[in-house]
């Protein structure tokens, strides 16, 4: 009752909720409540979450935020979201997102933008929470829910994250399945929480990660209890310092900000070791590749006849026409234009293929340096604090928004897992994160380095 009446008082300004279940809340609770009253109850127990909009969740509006889903309610539940609830969690609504997670402000959302809660000491206007999973990480700032699943293709776990002051986990592929949620690009789309702690998001990690048949991608091995890496020591652990993010142009209190990152774990007893990824300037443009051209492939299943939105036609040709032209927003379109291009005949070869060697070659730069026995990897999380709604340069030119991404889009084109901690402060008082990157599967050492941070 005290979160949804935080909701009713916050929403209408932050937008961060598209569906509020409260009927669904309260007696999701009501059943945990009496679960414990039995001496039962799972991890979870009445732990009230805002879930993403791209969960599929049964009989429960999910539309990806876009127009094209107008209606739809899946007849099945994610296997995400499935494990939260067998662990006793409740739902609290549908979070708002960009269209499809295309995004990094949450302004391609067709529920409209949402706000970030922090704002500028001196400007005083309204800042973008991130994106794409801008609406988890507002929630989970606003005190909207006590944690949020999201989804990371490109950051739009971390990127929200270092936005709002809060933790966000993107895992290693293949942790958490991808059943049931609405694809964006499958090769690099993983889903995670976003907390208000490190202690929240291990917790809430060990409950949504699986293997599940469903998903092939999902990898058999054991879920650690992640919660007890937190307070084990990182004295003689070696932490890397890539050269190649160290970028022209970054503004000063990013750099402060690493410097004070690598200044705690130092005193905490770590290493901090010069490393370089060489590879790490082909990653935002081989991204954007390789995600639309997924996405192109994703995305043709919308086509008024089985989802959503259907808007008629003289023929069935122009029914899909008049549909996809009205469902889909700007960014989903260009998207979908891209995607297309760099697959059609005789173009395979020279983009996606490329992408996906120079993707190999990203991998392999991190393979190098882990094998040399650094444990985990720090970097900013952002090249900036929260920006401006309606930001003129990033509304002008959609590659200063792709920008965004510069420092966590590596981590999913190789795979591996990445956690956004906030880290202080800047001149305005708006929150900046930092970036730790780790082994595949070894989110332990993440959580435990980014406990010392927080
Ligand atoms: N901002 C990136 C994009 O627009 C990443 C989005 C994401 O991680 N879902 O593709």
């Amino acid at each position: 009752d005290a979160y949804l009446s935080a909701i009713d008082a916050a929403n209408d300004t932050l937008n961060a909720y598209v569906k509020v279940t409260a009927d669904k809340a309260r007696e999701m609770a009501k059943a945990s409540d009496e679960r414990l009253a039995n001496g039962a109850g799972g991890a979870l127990e009445g732990i009230p979450l805002g879930i993403k909009d791209l969960f599929g969740t049964e009989g429960v509006h999910t539309q990806a935020c876009s127009h094209v889903l107008d209606g739809f309610e899946p007849r099945y539940e994610s296997t995400v979201t499935a494990n939260l609830w067998a662990d006793g969690a409740v739902m609290l609504g549908k979070l708002n997102m960009d269209e499809f997670a295309m995004g990094s402000s949450n302004e391609t959302s067709y529920y409209g933008p949402v706000k970030n809660p922090w704002r500028a000491r001196e400007s005083n206007k309204d800042l973008v929470p991130g994106g794409s999973s801008g609406g988890s990480a507002a929630a989970v700032s606003a005190f909207l829910c006590a944690g949020a699943t999201a989804t990371d293709t490109g950051g739009s776990i971390r990127q929200p994250a270092a936005f709002t002051g809060t933790v966000g986990i993107k895992p290693t592929y293949g942790r958490c399945s991808r059943w049931g949620v609405v694809a964006f690009a499958s090769s690099l789309d993983q889903a995670g929480p976003i907390t208000r702690d490190v202690r929240d998001a291990a917790i809430m990690l060990k409950s949504m990660a699986s293997v599940d048949p469903k998903d092939t991608t999902s990898v058999d091995r054991p879920v650690p209890d992640y919660e007890s890496a937190l307070g084990q020591s990182v004295r003689g652990m070696k932490i890397g310092i890539p050269a190649e993010y160290r970028m022209d142009g970054m503004p000063e209190e990013i750099e402060t900000l690493w410097q004070k990152g690598m200044a705690w774990l130092r005193d905490a007893g770590a290493e901090i070791v010069d490393i370089t990824l060489p590879h790490t300037k082909y990653a935002l443009p081989a991204y954007y590749i390789v995600a639309p051209a997924e996405a192109s492939s994703n995305l043709a299943r919308y086509d008024g006849v089985r989802y959503g939105l259907r808007v008629p036609g003289k023929d069935i040709t122009e029914m899909y026409e008049k549909t996809r032209a009205a469902g889909f927003g700007h960014e989903v379109k260009r998207r979908i234009l891209i995607g297309t291009y760099v697959l059609s005949a005789g173009y395979y070869d020279a983009y996606y293929l490329r992408a996906q060697k120079v993707r190999t070659l990203i991998k392999r730069d991190f393979e190098t340096v882990f094998a040399d026995g650094v444990d985990a990897i720090l970097t900013p999380a952002t090249p900036s604090a929260a920006f401006g709604i309606a930001d003129q340069d990033m509304a002008a030119d959609p590659v200063k928004m792709y920008l965004n991404d510069i420092f966590t889009v590596t981590v999913n084109m190789a795979g591996l897992p990445g956690i956004a901690v906030p880290a202080g402060l800047d001149a305005q008082g708006l929150p900046l994160g930092l970036q730790l990157i780790g082994k595949p599967f070894d989110e332990e050492t993440l959580f435990r380095t980014a406990h010392v941070l927080e």
